[in-house]
Order: structure tokens, then C-alpha cells, then sequence
């Protein structure tokens, strides 16, 4: 869609207001809205100016002046919104060197692709991302933010919770047993039906939707993979859709990736090939219908693995949901049959168009445009200094014995260690100048200074029931 393609849609729909979406540094999108006489064929040049220094991560107040620029081929007609509104994802710029804001999370993405295409290895990267959320009722919602009652372990507490519906008193998912049963098991059906047809509506092809495993009310919908930009927007448009579809319904659709204890968390695993033309680099005939290209890439994304955890789970929350027994990977190792193993090669399929790696720490807290574009460089760099990713691991890792489970490498076990790997691990990604120095250090000085340390001198609700009557 051009420009011009768009001044005619806002004709023939009777647009009343244009809305502008942007990211913001750790990954919530945000808006400005505009009556429709104020977008012209020049402001996709120009530009309409907001004030960055109010934005999470973003600009000193003394340099708070910026430029959102409409994307055209972005437009869409928004369906939650009262008024006709044309929304357009929208890119950063200074209002002075029109320069693309080096934090703006999309120009980062766009840099990783040029950066791609430069190195020759690949002309794309195409992702699969499959993200997990919950539905609750915001009964249960505020019973979260007052501390709930699953907290302090009961199993009480997740009968009390989420997807509690009038008409269906009997039939409820057992704990860990909500992958898949018909409904009125499954309440959460219509729901999601509704959500993927706006995706669809939208234009975001989508190939599958299901309950997930958790007890009740976890919830997935597979959108067909993409090309690392298109899918990062996608993923965004995903987001909104399911909490404003769920909005509707008096309920809330929540991201974050661990909000029960002892049930599974909500990941965002992420698909990953490489591309040139119509040949999809990653098929072969080595270890699990991989190209040695492929081995590679597994090499650099094992070998980063733990400083791309900052980036692709990014909060305290994610760490609770990296660990054993809830299908959430804890060791950096790859295989095609363990999905405890940080790397799947999945093998659903002979042909060689699939050949992709599923890259399964991720969850959906992080910034895709930048989960996307780390993952590419980790890539880069594996398949540049051919990286070696050692054996594949096929037992099961449960069973290991103790002196096979030591040696290997594991996630970290917090936020703190994954900022701490990034820290002394981020060279691949200044490479073509695709995260800039400054990105890196703002990030690790971000997440330290507002989440970390949040949560380091704050009573943890647990601690009341371990020490209250000490
Ligand atoms: N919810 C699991 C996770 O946290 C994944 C479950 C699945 O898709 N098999 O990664
Ligand atoms: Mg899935
Ligand atoms: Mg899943
Ligand atoms: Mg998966």
C-alpha cells in the first residue's frame, strides 16, 4: 500500500481519525491520534512530532522533540475503536537530522535485515513466533494484584481462579491436562475463534488456534511465519487483538509468562530460517534434515544463548517460567526430540520448505523487534565463524545421570544473570552497527534499575508465609 492507497481507503471508508502506533524501549505499544484533515500525502515524509522524554527508555528531557512517521503499508482500519479509525505503525525519526532514532525498536529490526542481506548469507529471515497468553476475569485479575491465593502454593487456589464461567460448573480442565479437550471444556473456544478472525480480517494469516496445557483459560493462536520486520509488527497487532477481544468480553488477556505457580507458563517459541530466493537454507542432509548453514546458526544461538535472555525474556517474571517440569526449555542444548532442550528441530514434515529451528526459551513479555533481530545476529555470527554446536542431545534429559546433567549449560536463573551474560556477551550484535552500544548499555541499565532492583527490596508474598510467625 502506498501513500496515495491510503488517502483513498481514508475516502472510500469515511475515516474519521488517523491512529499512530509505535513501540516503546521495553515493548508496550503506544498511540497518538489525529482527526483525519491532518494527514496529508507529505506527512509520510514529514512526520507528526510527539514528545519522546515521556517514553519508557527514551530521550533526555532536553532533547525530547521526535518524529513518528506513518509506515503506509501498515494501514488498517482498526476494529475497536468507536470512531473509523485507520491505524499505521509508525517509525521513529529526530526532528532535526530526520535520522531513524537509534532506541526505536523497529529501525534496530530494519538494520538486522540490511545487515543480513549485506553479509550474503541470506536475503531474509522468516519467523514462526507461537505466543501463549492466559484469559482471566479481572475478578481474578485483582485478586493477582492483591497478592492471590495460589501464591502461597494451595491447590485451592487454581480451582478459584481464571476461567470461572456460570454455565459451566461441571466440566473443568485438570491441572496440566487443558491441551485439548473439546468444550464446554474448553471455554475459551469462541473467544478465540472471534480473536482469529480479526487477525484475519486484519490480514494476518493465521493456521491454528488451541487451548493450551495450563488448567484453564491458556490459550494459543499460530500465525503463519514471516519475514523478521512484517512478523515483529504482526506480533504487536496479535497482542492487541487478544487483550482488546478479550476486553470485550469483560476479561483480560495477560502476556506475562508465569502468573500461576506449579502450572505451565505462557512462552512465545520462536521459528527461525534463513532464506535465499525460494531455498530455504537450513535443509540439508546432516543431523535432523538440517544444512551444515543450519548447524551453525544452532552454534551461535546456543553460544549467545544466555545474553540473548535479556532481550527475549526480559523480565523477572520469565525466569519462572524457565524451569523443569512445565515444557519450558532449562538447558542450552538442541535435539529434533526434547522439548526440554533449548532448540527443537521440529519434524512434522519431510519437506524441505519447513526446515526451520524452534528456538524455545522465548516468551511473549519481550520486544519482538528485538528478540527478532538478536536472534538473526546470534545466527549471523554462528554461521560466520562456524560455530560447532556439538552433539545433539536425544535422551531424555530427566534421566541423565549426575555428572552428564553438570556439564550442561544452563538458562539463567534470573533477570540479574541474563543482564549480567549480555553484559560480557553483546559483540555479535554491534556488528554492522544493528544494536548500537548505546542500546545495549541503556538496556541493561533499564531493566536493572526498574525491574530488578523492584523486586529486590519489595516483602515477596511468599515470604509472609514462611517467616510471618518466625
Ligand atoms: N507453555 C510451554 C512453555 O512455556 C510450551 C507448551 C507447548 O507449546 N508445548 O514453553
Ligand atoms: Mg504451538
Ligand atoms: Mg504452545
Ligand atoms: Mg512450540
Amino acid at each position: 500500500m502506498t501513500p496515495r492507497d491510503v488517502l483513498k481507503m481514508i475516502e472510500q471508508k469515511k475515516v474519521q481519525f488517523i491512529d499512530l502506533r509505535f513501540m516503546d524501549f521495553p515493548g508496550l505499544w503506544q498511540h497518538l491520534t489525529l482527526p483525519v484533515s491532518e494527514l496529508t500525502l507529505e506527512s509520510f515524509n514529514h512526520g507528526f512530532g510527539f514528545d519522546g522524554s515521556s517514553i519508557r527508555g527514551w530521550q533526555a528531557i532536553n532533547e525530547s522533540d521526535m518524529l513518528l512517521v506513518p509506515v503506509a503499508d501498515t494501514a488498517r482500519i482498526d476494529p475497536f475503536m468507536q470512531h473509523t479509525t485507520l491505524s499505521m505503525i509508525s517509525d521513529v525519526r529526530d526532528p532535526i537530522t530526520k535520522k531513524e532514532y537509534s532506541r526505536d525498536p523497529r529501525s534496530i529490526a530494519r538494520k538486522a535485515v540490511s545487515f543480513l542481506q549485506k553479509t550474503k548469507i541470506a536475503d531474509r529471515a522468516m519467523f514462526g513466533p507461537e505466543l501463549e497468553f492466559f484469559i482471566f476475569d479481572y475478578a481474578w485479575y485483582d485478586q493477582g494484584i492483591n497478592y492471590a491465593k495460589y501464591q502461597v502454593g494451595s491447590r485451592e487456589g487454581i480451582w478459584t481462579r481464571g476461567d470461572e464461567d456460570v454455565t459451566n460448573l461441571g466440566q473443568k480442565i485438570r491441572l496440566k491436562e487443558g491441551y485439548f479437550p473439546c468444550p464446554p471444556i474448553d471455554t475459551m473456544h469462541n473467544i478465540r475463534s472471534e480473536m482469529v478472525s480479526e487477525l484475519i480480517n486484519l490480514g494476518i494469516p493465521v493456521e491454528a488456534h488451541h487451548h493450551e496445557v495450563a488448567t484453564g483459560g491458556q490459550c494459543e493462536i499460530d500465525m503463519r511465519y514471516q519475514d523478521l520486520l512484517k512478523m515483529a509488527d504482526n506480533v504487536m497487532i496479535y497482542k492487541y487483538v487478544a487483550k482488546n477481544v478479550a476486553a470485550r468480553h469483560g476479561k483480560v488477556a495477560t502476556f506475562m509468562p508465569k502468573p500461576l505457580f506449579q502450572d505451565n507458563g505462557s512462552g512465545m517459541h520462536i521459528h527461525f530460517s534463513l532464506w535465499k530466493g525460494d531455498k530455504p537454507l537450513f535443509a540439508g542432509n546432516k543431523y535432523a534434515g538440517l544444512s551444515q548453514l543450519g548447524l551453525w546458526a544452532i552454534g551461535g544461538i546456543l553460544k549467545h544463548a544466555r545474553a540473548l535472555c535479556a532481550l527475549c525474556n526480559p523480565t523477572t517474571n520469565s525466569y519462572k517460567r524457565l524451569v523443569p517440569g512445565y515444557e519450558a526449555p532449562v538447558n542450552l542444548v538442541y535435539s529434533s526430540r526434547n522439548r526440554s532442550a533449548a532448540i527443537r528441530i521440529p519434524m512434522y514434515s519431510e519437506k524441505v520448505q519447513t526446515k526451520r529451528i524452534e528456538f524455545r526459551c522465548p516468551d511473549s513479555s519481550c520486544n519482538p523487534y528485538l528478540a527478532f533481530s538478536a536472534m538473526t545476529m546470534a545466527a549471523i555470527d554462528g554461521i560466520q565463524n562456524k560455530i560447532d554446536p556439538g552433539d545433539p542431545l536425544d535422551k531424555d534429559i530427566y534421566r541423565l545421570t549426575s555428572a552428564e546433567y553438570e556439564k550442561l549449560q544452563s538458562a539463567p536463573i534470573n533477570l540479574e544473570e541474563a543482564l549480567d551474560a549480555l553484559e560480557n556477551d553483546h559483540d555479535f550484535l554491534l556488528s554492522g552497527d544493528v544494536f548500537t552500544a548505546d542500546v545495549i548499555h541503556y538496556w541493561i541499565k533499564y531493566k536493572r534499575e526498574n525491574e530488578v532492583e523492584a523486586i529486590r527490596v519489595r516483602p515477596h508474598p511468599y515470604e509472609f508465609c514462611m517467616y510471618f510467625d518466625i
